[in-house]
């Protein structure tokens, strides 16, 4: 299930997903935890800054993947668990400090790499190579139940006139079926949602995420899964569920500069 594409330079690990990778308008990466700066438990490559580690070690870590990503600009969100889009525009720039609070970020600038951190939230990559509008999307229960995904897609629509049939989605490294147990389910997710609940009180995000994009026009054949499991693989991701005191990890994606 996982046909990532593995990079490695300079001690550090990033994946990308291959029907992205085709296109050469835009940069993406699934940055791994290896390599960086960062000591435990924040080990290694935690770009997070406000979960205790040292804010010097994080912005080292930030400018490693800055510099696997063409120097652009690194566009960071408070992320809430709410299902607020910000859209990046030239109006809307600076935005550093204080951030906004947002779980999603669409633009259609260039130069402008759009940054999500997550440990076991998805981060959903989409591109729309006929508008050239990239979002980058942090869902975790909370936004896989507000659907955040469905209000990005329909910003982007609204926004700068998508067609949702023309994207392209990247489920990111999360908490997989295999480690999605949710004892009181009952009380935290919709009944609604409860299709999506497999053996043990495990329940299936990445289908569901899945399903959310088909149901907002996003054709299934344009979809990739990471397959990635941050709980199982903990020496690639940070894992909040199995790690609790842990990092982030960085999902990418931006508009190339059209001049280069
Ligand atoms: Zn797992």
């Amino acid at each position: 299930m996982n046909h990532m594409i593995h990079h490695h330079h300079q001690g550090l690990t990033w994946l990308q997903f291959p029907h992205l990778m085709a296109y050469k308008d835009i940069r993406h990466g699934i940055f791994t935890r290896q390599g960086g700066f960062s000591l435990p438990p924040y080990q290694g490559l935690n770009v997070s800054g406000s979960n205790g580690d040292d804010p010097d070690r994080v912005h080292k870590n930030r400018r490693l993947i800055s510099e696997q990503m063409g120097h652009a600009d690194m566009v960071f969100i408070r992320q809430t668990h709410g299902v607020t889009v910000f859209v990046v525009t030239a109006n809307s720039l600076p935005i550093s400090p204080p951030l906004p609070d947002a779980d999603a970020l669409v633009t259609q600038l260039p130069q402008k790499n759009l940054m999500i951190q997550v440990a076991d939230c998805q981060a959903i990559l989409i591109y729309d190579p006929i508008k050239q509008v990239v979002a980058n999307i942090h869902s975790g229960w909370r936004g896989s139940i507000g659907n955040i995904v469905g209000k990005t897609i329909q910003t982007m629509i609204e926004r700068f006139q998508c067609s949702p049939q023309d994207m392209l989605a990247g489920i990111g490294p999360s908490l997989g079926p295999c480690c999605s147990e949710f004892v009181n389910y009952r009380m935290e997710i919709p009944k609604a949602m409860w299709g999506y609940r497999l053996p043990k009180n495990h329940f299936d995000f990445w289908a569901m995420t899945e399903d959310q994009l088909v149901d907002a026009g996003v054709p299934g054949t344009r979809i990739q899964q990471s397959g990635l499991c941050t709980r199982c693989r903990t020496d690639l991701f940070f894992s909040y569920r199995r790690e609790k005191q842990t990092g982030r990890f960085a999902a990418l994606i931006g508009i190339t500069d059209e001049t280069m």
